[in-house]
């Protein structure tokens, strides 16, 4: 395939990292009919171990690249939720049903199905694994890079998709800090049977951890869990699923039937939360998506749809036309406030959520007790709104 008559002049693509974004912007450059080449540091693509929920926006997008049908096949549509107290008692409704049926449906999924359905769509991609990129010398219209392997190319355009310590970022914002923000609190995740037939998602806030569960498809269901703590509290831990049933032995509800199911063989995946301040967008002929721009606390279940909805918004932009700066300038400018709202309220979300006084975890309670589910529905219908995409769907190729 050519690239299409009209769209911008970046007949040769490479994408850094083959994450949800990089894979979502790889199928949008392939069906413009561009020559897209993605660089993944991983020599094989492992098992992706956890859960994620795409919310509507994030649906949006993948409906836009072909690939919503493959999710919902492999997925779970999610409709209700609630926010509960550690013992379980639901302390207010997460309804998505008004959300759903405005700008269309979000899901539940494991993510190696995630990305095995982006993989699919990508079908034509030139992937090169086991690399990354070790330099990238701007001259005039384009970037020369050379790579791990030794080789190295000349392209048009650059995208940055190489995640939270991206190699990308560093090279070209040298000034860029080296390391996230830490969040001050870790996170455990698991997959396990949906053995309680749950099937709406709950976070349950206690003193200083959380701990989510979210049914996803194959009767399978997600549980994350968070604790504050140093950030590298746990790290070394060779007993997780000791460690979490302690940590979370007074928690009622689904918790103790949902950790007694867990076996040693059960994967548990750690990690210390952490975003990053200040997002670096373009210089030149390079861009950052996804994560490696902007990571975010996931508090807000937010991340992959930001990175998704900048895939659209900069896969839309190309598609319209223009030159590559016009275009990057656009961007940025349609990205960056958006952007920087989720950040900032995840964050938030993420500092009270984590009260661990009695008294401001229990005033915290009181107030998400008190906060009618339409204020709730009012405001999250609100921040999606903020996506163009969702609101009038556009092509991307
Ligand atoms: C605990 C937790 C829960 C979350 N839950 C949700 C959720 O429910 N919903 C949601 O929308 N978001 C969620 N997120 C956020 C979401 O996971 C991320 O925003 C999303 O994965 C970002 O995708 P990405 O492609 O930008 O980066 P990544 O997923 O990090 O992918 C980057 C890719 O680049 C590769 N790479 C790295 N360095 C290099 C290099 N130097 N060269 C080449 N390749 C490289 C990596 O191997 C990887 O394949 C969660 C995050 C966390 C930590």
């Amino acid at each position: 395939m050519s690239k299409q008559q009209g769209q911008s002049e970046a007949d040769r693509v490479l994408v850094v990292g083959g994450g949800i974004a990089g894979l979502a912007m790889a199928i949008c450059m392939l069906r413009q009919g561009r020559s897209v080449e993605v660089v993944e540091r991983a020599e094989t693509w492992r098992p992706l171990g956890a859960g994620i929920v795409l919310q509507c926006n994030a649906t949006a997008v993948l409906r836009l690249l072909g690939v919503e049908g493959a999710i919902k096949k492999r997925g779970r549509l999610l409709e209700d939720g609630d926010f509960a107290e550690q013992s379980g008692r639901s302390l207010s409704q997460l309804t998505l049903r008004v959300m759903t049926e405005k700008f269309g449906p979000s899901y539940g999924i494991h993510r190696a199905l995630l990305h095995e359905s982006l993989l699919e769509a990508c079908e034509g991609a030139d992937i090169h694994m086991g690399e990354t990129v070790t330099s990238i010398e701007q001259q005039g219209e384009r970037a020369q890079v050379t790579f791990s392997s030794g080789r190295s190319g000349e392209y048009d355009l650059v995208i940055g998709a190489d995640g939270l310590h991206s190699k990308v970022r560093e090279l070209i914002w040298p000034e860029a800090p080296k390391e996230p923000t830490y969040a001050g609190y870790v996170c455990w995740r698991f997959i396990c049977e949906n053995v309680i037939q749950r099937n709406h998602m709950t976070e349950m806030v206690g003193r200083g951890r959380r701990f989510g569960l979210v049914p996803i498809g194959d009767n399978k269901l997600y549980c994350f869990t968070t604790l504050s703590a140093p950030a590298d509290y746990g790290a070394d831990n060779k007993d997780p699923l000791g460690l979490l049933r302690e940590l979370f032995k007074d928690f009622g509800g689904d918790v103790p039937a949902v950790l007694a199911s867990l076996t040693e063989e059960t994967p548990i995946l750690w990690h210390p939360l952490a975003d990053i301040d200040q997002p670096y967008w373009y210089r030149g002929r390079v861009v950052l998506i996804g994560d490696a721009c902007h990571a975010m606390t996931p508090n807000m279940g937010q991340g992959a749809a930001q990175a998704l909805e900048d895939v659209g918004i900069l896969g839309s932009l190309l598609h319209q036309g223009g030159s590559i700066e016009e275009v990057l300038q656009k961007y940025r400018k349609v990205r960056e406030t958006r952007v920087k709202t989720f950040m900032k309220k995840s964050r938030q979300f993420g500092k009270i959520n984590q009260w661990s006084s009695p008294f401001a975890a229990s005033f915290r309670n009181l107030l998400l007790r008190m906060t009618p589910t339409s204020v709730i529905e009012k405001q999250s219908t609100e921040l999606i709104a903020g996506f163009s995409l969702v609101q009038s769907p556009s092509p991307l190729f």
